[in-house]
């Protein structure tokens, strides 16, 4: 184990120079305080979970003590926002403190959100908020521990700075680990800028540092679009298949590798809702729970188009074509493992849309419904799930046709429960709870946020004394409007 301030810095992209950053120190926070840290995330560091606990790591990640060997960098992007294009976007409130590299010789990007101004800060303060610093942090390590492909973070410190929202809120730093924090909108500020020399540094840059054996292929630009396409196909499939709506689907919020990335009025769902839309602000449901497919292929479409420069139309548009599926087979191989299948069917497809259908009707937790199913025998299980159906007449058409899939398939009902649990999440990170936490947090008391991290963290594994957390909402926390300034 590692002490905090001997960490190893091999900072990469700030190499690049200053055409793709800028150098500029964090600004402190007033007196900083721990609010939660990741004991997972700082293993990936070499460090003991012991070390979030000093005054050094408080301070470290308030942005007041740097490493020597840190080099804190403010990044160039552009991108698409709900479509339209914006030529200047870049780090406006956070910096990539540098890049370690771990005793497994891995990199991890050190990227601190909330750090204050930058040249790209435009119209805002450079302050991230408490509120949507905790979501981020619990979101990201929830997703991780589900096993759904995301950015990383290390911990969360509070403050006495008040920054001005839609009212007075408290400033927080939020520390996020990637092995990279090269978005889509990246390869757009150099295309639309019509700086190919550029562009094709940053390609070799990201070849060379995240996809080393494609540079061995006959051509590696195509063979690196055509990998992130199968990324974007597998990482939305587990979207769907485990309700995470993300809400911001902008380009400049979508990682070259893949990884969910800039949480902000994220949720998951509650009943399933096909239609739900998590951002109150995107007021023609763009980025509604069953657009997040169609608007992944149309950002790997925009991608394509900034990489013309080096990879021939055909070759992106074959690439582009193989998303949708790519993404139908994992998703409908993520569904058929939460409802206990294990032999791929035709019409394995069918059954999950008339599942989805009869739950749309209304009533139905997406969660809960599918830990339910698995944690008894199928008579007992589908007796006990279908109280919550409307269409009751329907539901037993369906669970016909799911027993039916069962009994051909026989196996024993105890290795049926454990394959299900361990697809299956009993502990999600519903807004209510994520906001409860918070309301505690903004008065100063931080443990509901660890005990909830600390929960989700295991989110397959029934933790005793904990129900209240595996629980459905209640009415006041089903439709929480969550503010999108961040
Ligand atoms: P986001 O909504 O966090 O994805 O941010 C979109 C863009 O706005 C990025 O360029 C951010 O750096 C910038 N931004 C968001 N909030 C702030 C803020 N409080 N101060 C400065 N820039 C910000
Ligand atoms: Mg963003």
């Amino acid at each position: 184990m590692k002490q905090l301030l001997d960490l190893t810095f091999d900072n990469r992209f700030a190499r690049l120079g200053d055409d793709f950053s800028t150098r500029i120190d964090p600004r402190p926070l007033d007196d900083p305080r721990l609010v939660v840290a990741s004991p997972t995330a700082l293993a990936l560091l070499d460090l003991d979970p012991a070390v979030a606990e000093t005054p050094e790591f408080t301070q470290v990640f308030a942005g007041a003590q740097l490493w020597d060997s840190a080099e804190p960098r403010a990044m160039i992007y552009s991108g698409h926002q709900f479509g339209s294009y914006n030529p200047r976007l870049g780090d406006g409130r956070g910096l990539l403190l540098g890049e370690v590299v771990n005793d497994r010789g891995e990199h991890w990007d050190l990227h601190l959100k909330g750090a204050g101004l930058t040249p790209f800060s435009r119209m805002g303060d450079g302050r991230a908020v408490l509120r949507s610093s905790i979501r981020e942090f619990l979101a990201s390590e929830a997703l991780h521990a589900l096993g759904i492909p995301t950015t990383r973070a290390l911990c969360v410190i509070g403050s006495a700075t008040q920054v001005v929202r839609e009212r007075l809120e408290t400033g927080a730093t939020l520390l996020r680990m990637a092995p990279s924090h090269v978005r889509f909108g990246h390869f757009e500020y150099f295309y639309y800028t019509r700086q190919h020399q550029l562009l094709e540094q940053l390609g070799e840059h990201v070849l060379a540092a995240h996809f080393p054996e494609l540079l061995a292929t006959p051509e590696p630009w195509a063979a690196l679009f055509r990998e992130v396409v199968e990324r974007n196909a597998r990482l939305i499939a587990h979207w769907q298949a485990y309700g995470f709506c993300h809400g911001v689907m902008n380009t400049d919020n979508f990682s070259i590798l893949g990884l969910t990335f800039d949480f902000g009025p994220f949720a998951f769902l509650d009943d399933f809702d096909a239609q739900f839309i998590c951002n109150h602000s995107d007021h023609t449901g763009r980025y509604s729970y069953s657009n997040q497919v169609p608007i992944a292929h149309w950002n790997l479409a925009a991608l394509a188009q900034a990489l013309t420069p080096k990879v021939a139309v055909e070759t992106l548009q074959e690439s582009i074509a193989l998303f949708l599926p790519l993404y139908q087979a994992h998703y409908v191989d993520l569904m058929r493992r939460r409802l206990g299948l294990q032999e791929a069917r035709d019409e394995d497809q069918e059954l999950v849309e008339r599942l989805l259908a009869l739950m749309q009707q209304g009533g139905v937790d997406y969660h809960l419904f599918f830990r339910h199913l698995g944690e008894d025998q199928p008579a007992a299980a589908l007796a006990r799930v279908r109280e919550d159906f409307i269409d009751l007449r329907g539901f037993d058409d369906w669970s016909q046709a799911y027993r039916a899939r069962l009994d051909a398939e026989g196996g024993a009902a105890a290795d049926r429960t454990a394959r299900m649990n361990a697809v299956n999440p009993l502990y999600v990170l519903r807004n209510y709870l994520a906001q409860q936490a918070i309301e505690q947090a903004e008065a100063g008391d931080y443990s509901e946020v660890r005990l909830l991290h600390e929960v989700l963290s295991r989110p397959f594994e029934a933790q005793p004394g904990r129900e209240r957390f595996a629980q459905r909402p209640p009415d006041w926390g089903k439709h929480l409007e969550i503010s999108c300034s961040s």
